[in-house]
């Protein structure tokens, strides 16, 4: 998927940050984040910066190939549970295999995510690693 640069350069805050919604009536907080709370449908919801840190609950290894991204190969895929609460899924990069384990805890980080060609945009986006201490 190809965005224009000015259409990816209005929504980087998305892409390079965690955002998550908090609900301002039932307290939950959601991921991605919505206008509306998804528990008590309230649209008195708030957009808050998450410091991107929690546990690996599961993950998963690929090697499914997508054209741009083929220098991320295997890629590690994990169900994140956030500190702040919500769960995502997330890519984690910069750890060997073999300290991968459910629990592990982790905290995001700016990483290239794809190209569109060798002269076209390069697109960055949140991944996560072993938290550093
Ligand atoms: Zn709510």
């Amino acid at each position: 998927m190809k965005l224009s640069i000015p259409k990816y350069w209005r929504r980087r805050f998305d892409y390079y940050s965690v955002i998550i919604a908090e609900c301002l009536d039932c307290g939950k907080k959601t991921y991605p984040r919505k206008h509306i709370c998804p528990y008590c449908k309230s649209r008195n919801v708030r957009a808050i910066t998450s410091a991107g840190i929690g546990e690996v609950i599961a993950y998963t290894i690929s090697y499914f190939r997508v054209e741009g991204s083929e220098e991320h190969i295997p890629k590690i895929v994990a169900l994140i549970k956030l500190d702040d609460g919500p769960i995502l899924i997330g890519e984690l990069v910069d750890l060997d295999l073999s300290e991968l384990r459910e629990g592990l805890r982790v905290e995001a980080v700016l990483r290239k995510i794809r190209t569109d060609d060798p002269g076209g945009l390069i697109y960055y986006g949140v991944k996560f690693r072993p938290l550093m201490k």
